[in-house]
């Protein structure tokens, strides 16, 4: 083999922060502080605290591979940490404020945090948890002095600025193995203990090449992009590495995902673009709406982490002129596979049809490859209608869980990604149900995403979840959980009506209920689980 004579240098992540912070030196990061004002320095001044940091982290005794937690809304000193934890070699442990308390401390345990940084608001959290941590040698307010409580049953616990303070910021980021473990996020959990994925430097920086391109992300120095996504669920979709690999100016939201908080910052900002889950886009829309109120920079956005239901694409799109990228993806998959988009010759399609296409979760990126698969494991036919397990690989793939969790997971080399999905002949991916959601009806499948998207498109629907109830002669048959839109009326039949002719007769839900919101998760998911042990013993008018 004649080997090539490039430079050997591995795919570090501090790489990506020293090129931030030497070529977009200027760019600016801006953050909506928990303290409620708002902070604003420079890629240049990132790096230099980055670097205090790590000089902190190694002072305190932190080597190699050991894991460092943080339990912090997105910030500056929540990406100084990004950097100088992995950067330095060590572990950075991205734990959501949101889950239990014992979870919390589960998730602690198992990782087994040596330290853990946290934002000041969750001072009573980490009280709470602390005695039941067993591995944590020291607590750190991300905060100043004056913000250190008087009394406190914390023990070792320590201040994020004095830390930083004692050092020089005179550090030499370490240069080891790009395969080495850079971070580490646990999945949701959803049945049984939550397990750990663990990302290397180099799966981190060719996620982060590749979701900056432009059939992906397309983020680029011209942009100003808030990640309304927690930088805890997936690294924030790995935004804190793509956009500074780009130059792009970063704003972040901190605590206050509210409608009105995030559209005045994005406004204040001149934010163009940005990532969350379809809920948080639920808030920022009906402010705008209720408020009469228009983006005058926010041009683009990802939805992803669920299904965009198709009303709020059409709305963003056609209401606010704001392109709607679709993602797909997992936490094993840190986390993007695929994305939405046209190719040149859907240009000339009507509207309606160009909708359909940037409504299916997308084609994949070049480092994921996908097949859908039968119950037997043969591959099915990519055309567009045969849909069976989808199932991935790459180098930005879970090849299995930290410490072994769930044994092997693979197979023949794919992972099982536990969705159900269709893909057309041009490579575009359409997730019909997670495998645990599709409602089996008579040993014939319904998918509960088409029925809930056709449920959002009724315009005195806010939001919808279709579950399966039991039935004594079909097995299972679909309920449609409704919250309405406030001050609308709607009622069951009229709501039943509106799927006529949308979907097959056997389709139809059996039922609806109204509620006056829906479960949902610590990543801002819908909790169907919640809902199936909520209306469990529902009884079906049919049955
Ligand atoms: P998590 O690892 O918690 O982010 O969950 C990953 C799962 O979320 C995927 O396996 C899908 O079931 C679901 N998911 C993510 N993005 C989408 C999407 N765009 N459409 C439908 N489901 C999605």
């Amino acid at each position: 083999m004649l080997m090539g004579q490039m430079m050997d240098q591995p795919l570090l992540i501090s790489t990506i922060l020293d090129f931030a912070a030497r070529h977009y030196a200027r760019s600016e990061i801006v953050s909506q502080r928990v303290e409620g004002d708002v902070h604003r320095y420079t890629f240049h001044d990132c790096r230099r605290r980055a670097m205090q940091l790590a000089q902190a982290l190694q002072a305190l005794g932190v080597s190699a591979g050991e894991r460092v937690g943080t339990l912090a809304w997105n910030g500056y000193r929540h990406l100084e940490a990004y950097y100088a934890v992995s950067g330095s070699g060590a572990v950075l442990h991205t734990i959501n404020p949101r889950l239990h308390p014992e979870q919390l401390a589960y998730i602690c345990n198992h990782a087994e945090d040596q330290y853990l940084l946290f934002d000041f608001c969750f001072l009573p959290l980490i009280e709470a948890i602390a005695p039941h941590c067993r591995t944590v040698k020291g607590w750190i307010l991300l905060g100043g002095p004056e913000r250190m409580p008087a009394a406190t049953t914390i023990p070792h616990l320590l201040c994020y600025e004095d830390l930083l303070d004692a050092q020089s910021g005179d550090y030499v980021w370490p240069v080891f193995d790009e395969n080495a473990a850079a971070t580490l996020c646990y999945t949701s959990g959803t049945t049984g203990n939550p397990k750990g994925v663990l990302y290397s430097h180099r799966s981190t920086v060719l996620h982060a090449y590749a979701s900056a391109l432009p059939n992906v992300l397309n983020v680029s120095s011209r942009d100003a992009v808030m990640p309304v996504v927690p930088m805890f669920h997936v690294n924030a979709w790995g935004l804190p590495y793509s956009v500074p690999l780009s130059g792009a100016k970063m704003v972040f939201p901190g605590p206050a995902l509210d409608g009105k908080s995030v559209y005045e910052l994005m406004e204040k900002e001149r934010v163009t673009f940005s990532a969350g889950v379809p809920t948080v886009w639920l808030g920022l829309i009906n402010y705008c709406v209720q408020n009469q109120l228009k983006f005058t920079s926010f041009r683009r956005t990802v939805i992803g982490g669920s299904a965009c239901p198709p009303a709020m694409m059409n709305t963003l799109i056609d209401d606010f002129g704001v392109e709607v990228i679709h993602g797909w993806g997992m936490t094993e998959m840190s986390p993007l596979g695929t994305t939405g988009g046209l190719l040149s010759k859907h240009l000339a399609l009507p509207k309606a049809e160009q909708r359909k296409i940037l409504q299916k979760q997308g084609h994949a990126i070049y480092g994921v490859d996908m097949k859908i698969v039968d119950e037997l494991g043969k591959e099915l036919p990519w055309d567009g209608a045969s849909s069976g397990s989808l199932l991935v690989k790459g180098p930005w793939i879970a090849a299995s869980y930290f410490k072994g969790e769930g044994g092997d997971v693979l197979e023949d080399g794919w992972f099982p990604t536990g969705d159900v999905a269709s893909i057309d002949p041009d490579g575009f991916m359409q997730i019909t149900d997670r495998a645990k959601d599709v409602i089996k009806s008579g040993g014939e499948w319904i998918g509960t995403i088409d029925l809930e998207n056709i449920a959002m498109a009724h315009p005195a629907v806010m939001q919808a979840a279709c579950i399966g109830v039991s039935h004594p002669k079909w097995d299972e048959r679909p309920l449609l959980v409704v919250v309405r839109k406030p001050g609308q009326d709607l009622s069951r039949e009229q709501l039943l009506a509106h799927f006529d002719g949308k979907v097959a007769k056997w389709w139809l839900p059996d039922d609806v209920v109204f509620a006056d919101a829906l479960p949902v998760g610590g990543t801002g998911k819908v909790q169907k689980n919640k809902l199936r042990e909520q209306y469990r013993d529902y009884q079906l008018p049919s049955a």
